[in-house]
């Protein structure tokens, strides 16, 4: 495996770091923590800002990240990927890396109720770190809730305001 150090990122708090030159298509790191069902994560981490729980599968089971991994920052232009076999989930590079540089991969995030702005500062940045799919959902249900909102204000007697002129 290839050296890799945690230090400060300007990304997000500390990240983790190649200090050697990584080719593509290197498996760098297990994403080790304990394995607990998704309920078990909502109710350990309800109310924290951060957590670092990592779906498995179909997303019944979640590895709460302790180690190396869990300090690989989010980036909607990765240099890394996750890649899952036998129920263990690794991060390995899609790019080649530079020593000195900081290893990130799309967290694509689900199943969220805050905000998870992003700041990785790529071209491409959608400044979420929800998966492209989560944020339709997100932005269909805000206007789900909107029409529903008018509905209401609707039957609770408010009209639309305006000025009239003959
Ligand atoms: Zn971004």
């Amino acid at each position: 495996m290839p050296r890799l150090v945690i230090r400060s990122s300007d990304i997000h708090a500390a990240g983790c770091f190649a200090l050697e030159d990584i080719p593509k298509g290197t498996r760098l790191l297990e994403y080790t923590g304990e394995r607990i069902s998704k309920a078990e994560g909502d109710d350990r981490y309800d109310g924290r800002p951060f957590t670092y729980l990592f779906g498995v599968g179909d997303g019944e089971v979640v590895i709460d990240g302790h180690g190396m991994a869990m300090f690989v920052n989010h980036s909607c232009d990765p240099n890394c990927e996750t890649d899952e076999e036998d129920g263990k989930v690794y991060i390995a590079s899609i790019r080649n890396i530079a020593a000195g540089d900081e290893l990130t991969y799309d967290y694509c995030l689900y199943d969220g109720d805050d905000d998870a702005p992003c700041y990785c500062g790529s071209k491409n940045c959608r400044k979420s770190m929800y998966s492209p799919q989560e944020l339709r959902r997100k932005r269909r249900a805000e206007v789900r809730k909107q029409k529903q909102a008018e509905v209401a204000a609707k039957k609770n007697g408010a009209s639309p305001k305006g000025i009239k002129k003959g």
